[in-house]
């Protein structure tokens, strides 16, 4: 099937795919409805080819893309992956990546996200932004660009102090359902899809002096991967996409040629691209849109021939030959 979108592995970002939203996501928005998913994939199948992230990444690093190629991504490690997202790509006989937060996953901490989101959905936000003016927190402000912005213990233990407060322990444990299970992952694991790192408890870090944190924290969710399904992830998918490079990584792990950085940049993974970055992009879905999705892919495909075209004309001809075809008319 020819389409005007240029060759490459288009991966499609998703977080949870259900009909229902918690009060612990209405304030973070992106559940995806399960017929709204399936009608995505059925338009990505009319557009290319949908793979596995292992057939992906084979492709792309053999140089062998030469057609759209699809994937799903799905961040935070929400149930509804494995309850809705999963079966609907069975039936097409793909699979895809779920992002876990080894926290969420055991239970022992829950998304400090969903926390405000359940705050903010009651009564307890006025408190909350009264706590937050003491570390800078003014009026204009939205609450979640503060507090990502300002991150740090501090504005943690507001959250948290409040959350205590204002939730008995019912519900504080009834919350975690939102997230699959170790045993949910370890199915889906079976069943072929990856499992990736997203980091311990999706902390934003964006200052340097953080930088260490932010390695702890990938290496926590590395222990419990491997604990999990017996072996490490060689995704690490980074918290609000924030950029690392794959060398402090390196300075850390000591063996990058396994690691890949997992961002969003609304890109297309081409080739050349993925030699010299090692990281993989994925496009937002349009999560509650059916009609968006393809004005989506085309602006995707377009930022991509913007980023790469230039280098395209530089490269070997034996990879021309094998990555790239001519864009239909
Ligand atoms: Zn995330």
């Amino acid at each position: 099937m020819t389409s005007d979108l240029v060759p490459g592995w288009y991966i499609m970002l998703y977080h949870d795919v259900s009909w229902e939203e918690s009060p612990f996501i209405r304030y973070i928005g992106g559940t995806c409805p399960p017929d709204v998913f399936r009608d995505h994939v059925q338009a990505c199948e009319g557009l290319g080819e949908l793979v596995s992230i292992r057939d992906g990444m084979e492709k792309l690093k053999r140089g062998d893309i030469a057609s759209p190629l699809f994937s799903f991504w799905f961040d935070d490690g929400f149930v509804g992956v494995r309850k809705y997202a999963a079966p609907i790509l069975a039936e097409r006989g793909s699979t895809g990546a779920t992002s876990i937060c080894s926290r969420f996953t055991n239970r022992s901490e829950m998304f400090w996200r969903c926390k405000l989101s359940y705050l903010q959905s009651s009564d307890a936000g006025r408190h909350l932004r009264a706590r937050l003016r003491k570390y800078g927190y003014s009026r204009s402000e939205l609450v979640r660009e503060f507090v990502i912005d300002r991150f740090g213990g501090e504005v943690l233990s507001v959250i948290n102090t409040l959350y205590d407060e204002t939730t008995s322990r019912s519900v504080q444990e009834d919350a975690f359902r939102i997230f699959d299970t170790p045993d949910g992952l370890i199915e889906l694991h079976k069943r072929g899809w990856v499992i990736a790192n997203h980091s311990a408890a999706h902390y934003p870090i964006s200052e340097k002096h953080v930088h260490d944190m932010l390695m702890d924290q990938f290496e926590e969710c590395e222990r419990f991967i491997q604990s999990l399904i017996g072996t490490e992830s060689n995704y690490w998918v980074t918290p609000f996409a924030q950029n690392i490079e794959p060398s402090a990584i390196s300075a850390s792990q000591k063996h990058r040629d396994e690691k890949n950085i997992v961002l969003v940049g609304n890109r297309v993974n081409v080739c050349t691209s993925f030699e010299s970055t090692r990281t993989l992009y994925r496009i937002d879905a349009p999560a509650n849109d059916r009609n968006q999705l393809a004005q989506v892919l085309f602006a995707a495909s377009q930022q991509s021939q913007l980023i790469w075209g230039h280098r395209r004309r530089h490269r070997s001809r034996r990879q021309a030959g094998i990555a790239v075809t001519p864009k239909a008319a």
